[in-house]
């Protein structure tokens, strides 16, 4: 039985005595007492002849008159009712037996409180079980095995041609291990999965298992450790002992950085735990004969922070890097998410694709589905392109709030600040074009300046970087131009420009005073928990040098930002003026302003 219908029967039985309670104590209640009378008083009426029945148990008899009325009287014990002149002939008399009756209330006193408490009992002990057999199988890994129903394969997949590639390869393994054993090839246990959030890694790794058709079983590396110390060993080892018996199959972890990090930082108490997890992923892919047919794939985005040990041979020694998708593979990859939508045969696709640099497969799944929001909300039965621009921008720039309430002032402020960003963006960045200019609050910013580049980039120079400073700067120099004092509008632009600067001086080695070193940055050596056992980076003097590389790198560009819009005053305030009339400018209109 289980344990709610157990609850149901016992609910039924409290429910059943509470009611045989409330009846003995209320039933009397309800219906009219009989009279108490004395026993001569029943055998005169009996003679009168106005009885009409009477039931008589043991010594209590009771009369029912003919009326209706009722007449309780008791008699002498062992004397028959003879003995009063009453006989059976003129009127009912029902002997109760003493005996008979007497079974219910026996049951109930004596039987049930037994059950009940045999059955609480149970109870109990089932609860317990239940516990016990939660508390085991907490060492169980909780991998989902996605079998034979993971219907994705590479064809779910646009873009990403190596990757795609590359993993044939193990699918032909998992396919026919035979033809490779017969040379001698040893195929990669680990391959390694590299890439931004929502390149594609998940659904690849997904693809590999679908056209190789075999399990796919998955967990995210943060799964293996919680609440209780040593859980997480224990899960990989069932993991990969369901996978054994599973195989061939694909194993993935995902998030492999979750566990995966550079052991020895001794930080924080999750730490022990972490290591103990990893040392056992390792353990295990050691174990692994090479006919084992279980492949182990795993994604993250931040392989620097991986264990060395990790990547050594014979463990995650393969590693494919996803990259964010060019526009032909944009194209490829709206065009899988459009597959099941009734998209307007006139939507121009590449259109869509190159007004998306930059975005990864996740943001273009998500740029479809909220054209088709959009679609859906305005009634419309196909999705037309204007829906795709306006997703498009949605995605970009997070959704609109017109209730947001600026004041007169703050909003000429704005304007100003917005049609800096645009004419600065305009005269130092020839590769982007300004598609919008608006003063409606969009997500965070109180305003937005959006371009974009006309073509995918895969290298900045220093003076693309400059003039991203430039023109991050140039909202708070038009401020600053125009009334003479600084707002906090702009300070997310100066998180970001200062962003920029210290990648140039410490990443990329673009200052000349430092030189093309390397000056690795405090905040990520925090993160990795390397610093602390190190001591120090560097010295003060060095730390000092940084700083005011920085600041010098920063300045230069705010320079550049103020003559230009020295120069362009006019184009600032009719811009300016125009933004402050139609809250937001368009490409074209944009083009005939500055
Ligand atoms: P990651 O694991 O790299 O963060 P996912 O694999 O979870 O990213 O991708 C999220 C979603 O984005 C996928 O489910 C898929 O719908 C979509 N997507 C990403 N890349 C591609 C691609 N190359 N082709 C088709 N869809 C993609
Ligand atoms: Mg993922
Ligand atoms: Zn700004």
């Amino acid at each position: 039985m289980k344990p709610n219908q157990i609850r149901t029967i016992v609910t039924i039985i409290i429910s059943l005595l509470l009611a045989s309670a409330l009846y003995n104590f209320f039933g009397p209640l309800f219906s009219k007492p009989p009279k108490d009378v004395s026993i001569s008083e029943i055998a005169k009426d009996y003679q009168d002849g106005t009885i009409d029945k009477i039931n008589l148990n043991n010594d209590e008899i009771l009369a029912t008159l003919k009326d209706g009325t009722k007449l309780k009287a008791y008699k002498e014990q062992g004397i028959s009712l003879v003995k009063y002149g009453i006989t059976p002939d003129k009127v009912d008399i029902n002997v109760k037996n003493p005996d008979s009756g007497a079974f219910w209330p026996t049951f109930l006193s004596v039987i049930l409180p037994f059950l009940l408490i045999g059955g609480f009992i149970y109870f109990m002990l089932r609860q317990a079980q239940g516990a016990n057999v939660k508390a085991m199988s907490f060492g169980k890994s909780t991998a989902r095995l996605a079998g034979l129903k993971n219907k994705t394969t590479f064809n779910d997949v646009a873009g990403l041609k190596e990757p795609k590639e590359e993993l044939m390869e193990v699918v032909e393994f998992l396919k026919s291990p035979g033809k490779f054993k017969l040379i001698g090839a040893e195929i990669p246990k680990g391959v390694l999965l590299v890439g931004a959030p929502g390149v594609g890694k998940t659904l690849l790794a997904r693809a590999v298992a679908g056209e190789a058709g075999v399990p796919f079983f998955s967990i995210s590396a943060s799964e293996f450790v919680e609440m209780f110390v040593g859980v997480g060993a224990s899960r990989v080892r069932d993991m990969f002992n369901k996978a054994k018996r599973n195989a061939p199959c694909v194993i993935f972890i995902d998030e492999l950085d979750a566990i995966g990090r550079q052991r020895g930082a001794g930080l924080g108490g999750s730490h022990d735990e972490r290591e103990q997890t990893l040392n056992q992923i390792l353990v295990e892919m050691d174990g692994f004969e090479t006919d084992t047919r279980v492949i182990i794939l795993a994604a993250t985005n931040r392989p620097d922070v991986l264990d060395p040990a990790l990547l050594r041979p014979g463990r995650f020694d393969r590693r494919v890097v996803l990259s964010l998708p060019d526009k032909k593979e944009r194209v490829e990859i709206l065009q899988i998410h459009m597959r099941n939508k009734p998209v307007e045969k006139s939507v121009d696709i590449s259109r869509v694709a190159s007004n998306t640099v930059g975005m990864s497969g996740a943001d273009l799944k998500n740029v479809v589905n909220e054209a088709a929001i959009l679609a859906a909300r305005k009634g419309q039965k196909t999705i037309t392109e204007l829906n795709f621009m306006e997703s498009v921008e949605k995605v970009t720039l997070g959704p609109e709030r017109r209730s947001k309430v600026m004041s007169n002032e703050e909003k000429k402020i704005a304007a100003y600040h917005e049609s800096g960003h645009a004419i600065v963006g305009k005269a130092l960045k020839l590769d982007e074009s300004l598609q919008k200019v608006s003063i409606i609050s969009r997500g965070m910013a109180l305003g937005y300046t959006w371009s974009m580049p006309n073509e995918d980039r895969y290298m900045r120079s220093q003076e693309d970087f400059e003039n991203d400073i430039a023109q991050l700067l140039a909202g708070r120099v038009a401020e600053k131009m125009i009334f003479n004092k600084l707002t906090t509008g702009a300070s997310n632009d100066l998180e970001r420009a200062t962003k920029i600067a210290k990648d140039m001086v410490q990443v990329y080695g673009m200052s000349e005073a430092i030189g093309p070193v390397v000056v690795a940055q405090r905040d990520e050596l925090v993160f990795l928990g390397r610093e602390l056992g190190e001591h120090k980076v560097h010295s003060e003097k060095m730390a000092a040098l940084i700083d005011s590389e920085v600041e010098k790198v920063i300045l230069e560009s705010e320079k550049k930002a103020k003559n230009i819009l020295t120069h362009d005053k006019t184009k600032l305030k009719k811009l300016a003026e125009l933004l402050l009339k139609k809250e937001t400018i368009e490409h074209d209109e944009l083009e005939k302003i500055i």
